[in-house]
């Protein structure tokens, strides 16, 4: 095939990227490290009470984290972050999967332990996570031919900016390229577009990882100095050690440090949206969201009432959150 421009927009395992930068596509010749995680993700029907209140919910705790997300049409996905050693075995059939993910979060909140039990088991897929150090030094672009999202920054997905990150890629992909006049102008063009994102994806890949490795190192059961030297696993079932310390009195400082490191992740503003147009889409979005709820828990009441609730999580079985991803192929 000929082409003008050729842009890798091909994921973690890019083909692009290996013949660019003349590294392996896959294995520890590519560049990709293993996190130390495995993500478990389900998703179902289901209906907590503060369902239109919060979209997105995090629990932590030592080695794991589990994370919920409104992804509407009444339904939750979650993702359940183990850690794990590199080429450890976790269990193959998705029934498994998910006694695995029960046992792991055994003690948890009530709220995680209710939502993986409404899970169909049949949802439950894993997945090993990678990223990259930042690509600083070397370019994304090479003649007419660029990298962008994760085949050039791909990160943990603890601040939810990978997609973001990409998209952001394309939007500056169009900006430079629209001003060619020819196509000798592409090289420079795409060079502009590295130079432009660098910076700022480089510094949301590194705090992506920062976070991951601080919660696989730091996090550990809540103490709380009330409680005296040591309460192990009683009252708040903290285990006094320096890093509880630590994680206790971090607590002030969150709301400063979330405050600093979200502005900066939603900075990138290339249309100014005006207030009113804000709140209009707001409303129309929410208003669509209640109404697709309220009928999606209602068909589901129906049909436990029914006893055909089978049939309908077989009907309404869709691919899952890691197969839509591999299915664009
Ligand atoms: C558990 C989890 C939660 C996440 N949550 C968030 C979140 O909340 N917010 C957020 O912004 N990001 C999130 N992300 C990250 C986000 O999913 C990725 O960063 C994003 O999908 C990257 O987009 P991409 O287009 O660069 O790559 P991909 O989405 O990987 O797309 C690459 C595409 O290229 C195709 N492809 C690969 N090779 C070839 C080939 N040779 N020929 C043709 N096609 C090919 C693939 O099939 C794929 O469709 C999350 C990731 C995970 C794992």
């Amino acid at each position: 095939a000929v082409c003008d421009v050729l842009i890798g927009n091909d994921g973690i395992w890019s083909a692009i990227r290996a013949q660019m930068w003349d590294e392996d596509q896959k294995g520890p010749g590519s560049g990709c490290t293993y996190s130390g995680y495995i993500v478990f993700a389900g998703e179902t029907i289901y209906k907590p009470d503060d369902y239109f209140d919060v979209g997105y919910k995090v629990y932590m705790g030592p080695k794991r984290y589990f994370v919920t997300s409104d992804v509407g049409r009444g339904r939750i996905q979650w993702y359940a972050f183990v850690a794990v050693g590199e080429g450890e075995q976790v269990p193959r059939g998705p029934r498994e999967k998910k006694d695995y993910v029960k046992a792991a979060f055994q003690g948890w909140s009530q709220q995680v332990q209710d939502l993986l039990e409404a899970t169909p088991s049949d949802t439950v897929e894993d997945r090993s996570l990678y990223d990259r150090p930042p690509s600083v030094g070397r370019s994304w672009a090479d003649g007419p031919v660029a990298l962008a999202g994760d085949a050039c920054h791909p990160m943990m997905p603890n601040l939810g900016q990978g997609g973001c990150q990409a998209m952001e890629d394309a939007y500056m992909i169009c900006e430079k390229l629209k001003g060619c006049k020819s196509r000798s102008e592409v090289p420079d063009a795409l060079q502009d577009y590295y130079r432009s994102r660098v910076f700022r994806a480089s510094a949301i890949q590194g705090l992506s990882r920062i976070a991951s490795d601080l919660l696989l190192s730091t996090f550990t059961f809540p103490w709380k100095p009330s409680e005296g030297l040591s309460s192990p696993h009683g009252k708040g079932r903290g285990d006094f050690n320096y890093n509880a310390v630590a994680v206790s009195y971090l607590k002030y400082l969150l709301p400063s440090i979330f405050n600093i490191q979200f502005s900066f992740l939603y900075s990138y503003h290339p249309y100014k949206w005006t207030a009113a147009e804000v709140q209009s889409l707001v409303k129309k979005t929410m208003d669509r969201h209640r109404r697709d709820s309220e009928a999606a828990w209602a068909q589901r009441e129906k049909a436990v009432a029914d006893g055909t609730v089978g049939a309908l999580e077989e009907e309404q079985k869709k691919p899952s959150f890691f197969t839509l991803a591999a299915q664009t192929k």
